[in-house]
């Protein structure tokens, strides 16, 4: 059981914990350890054997105890019993998460022209770090004015500078990209011709989640048909510590097929959206999924390693995930429609 491994564990106890609100302090510690096994890939066996777990970042007394467990069988008992209660008898095979290999690129990740942390060359020789062959910077539009959204002279601005990066990098390709809000009536916060330029079009429902559900479906359908949106982000905007919006999936992500457009399973482990079980739905649907990072900061593209879980229990394979594609064919997957 190396410290992937186990990352994946921990973060899925979290999720299975979430809908208990006294337990909001656990998920975020389980979650917080997750990263930091990620991050800092810690020989589990070796600390183990010397008595040491608990020197871990994060890492107390409980979350020790799941990790010897891990380390000595390679399973959790307490993942298993949170399975069973969630219906799920199948026992964790932990063995059979697949390997981040077959990624190749992240397309929805943050640079410090909205919220997030580090530059644009910073995050895509990042992503070129972790052997992915393409990146896309999706920064936020302009209605989140606390994140310094971009409007249309700072998209262009920033095409320039996305082409220095990537010229920098030995012409690694980074991708155009926005997150662009959901308005309330589905519409988008930015005009079409903007949106048009841009090579990945992410539209996220932020704001107003607790719509009544009629009307949180005709926003989401209005989104997922227009001709210029890719991918639906974090579809629900559920986090951990709180419930996401509801509506009728099955309509929506049926429209959404029709539509070439793909749902995004993001790996942020404060939000894991979709979870893997509307992602099984996403499926029967005949919907393509992404599998991405939302990262804020470079090693927030590990987080992707943490959410494979979702996928493997989602049934979704490479076959399913745009970001499995290679760089042509997923620039034609991203021109259908448009
Ligand atoms: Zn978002
Ligand atoms: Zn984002």
């Amino acid at each position: 059981m190396n410290s992937r491994e186990a990352a994946t564990v921990l973060a899925e106890i979290a999720y299975r914990l979430r809908h208990v609100p006294e337990q909001g302090h656990r998920v975020r510690a389980f979650s917080r350890a997750a990263t930091n096994l990620n991050r800092l890939q810690p020989d589990l066996a070796a600390l183990r054997a010397a008595g040491r777990l608990e020197s871990i970042d994060g890492v107390g007394s409980g979350i020790a105890k799941v990790l010897t467990e891990l380390v000595d069988t390679g399973r959790s008992a307490y993942l298993d019993r949170l399975r069973e209660e969630a219906g799920e008898s199948q026992p964790a095979d932990l063995q059979a998460i697949p390997a981040p290999g077959f990624l190749r690129g992240d397309l929805h990740c943050h640079s410090d022209w909205s919220d997030g942390r580090a530059t644009i060359l910073e995050m895509a020789a990042a992503a070129r770090a972790r052997g992915y062959s393409y990146v896309a910077i999706t920064d936020h539009s302009p209605r989140i004015t606390v994140v310094n959204g971009l409007g249309p002279e700072r998209l262009a601005a920033q095409a320039l500078e996305i082409a220095r990066a990537s010229e920098q990098l030995g012409g690694f390709a980074i991708l155009r990209g926005i997150e662009v809000d959901i308005l309330e009536d589905g519409r988008l916060d930015l005009p079409d011709d903007t949106l048009a330029e841009l090579e990945v079009v992410i539209a996220s429902p932020h704001m107003k989640l607790r719509q009544e559900p009629a009307a949180m479906t005709e926003r989401m359908l209005r989104a997922v048909e227009s001709p210029h949106v890719d991918v639906i982000g974090h579809p629900t905007g559920r986090r951990l510590t709180r419930e996401g919006a509801t509506y009728d999936f099955e309509k929506v992500f049926r429209h959404a097929a029709r539509h070439h457009t793909a749902l995004e399973m993001d790996c942020d482990p404060a939000r894991m959206d979709l979870s893997p079980e509307l992602a099984r739905l996403a499926v029967a649907c005949g919907c393509r999924l992404t599998l991405d990072s939302d990262a804020h900061a470079p090693e927030e593209f590990d987080y992707v390693d943490q959410g494979l879980w979702m996928a493997q229990q989602a049934g979704v394979g490479p076959e399913l995930l745009l970001n499995c594609l290679e760089l042509p064919d997923l620039l034609s997957h991203l021109a259908l429609e448009r």
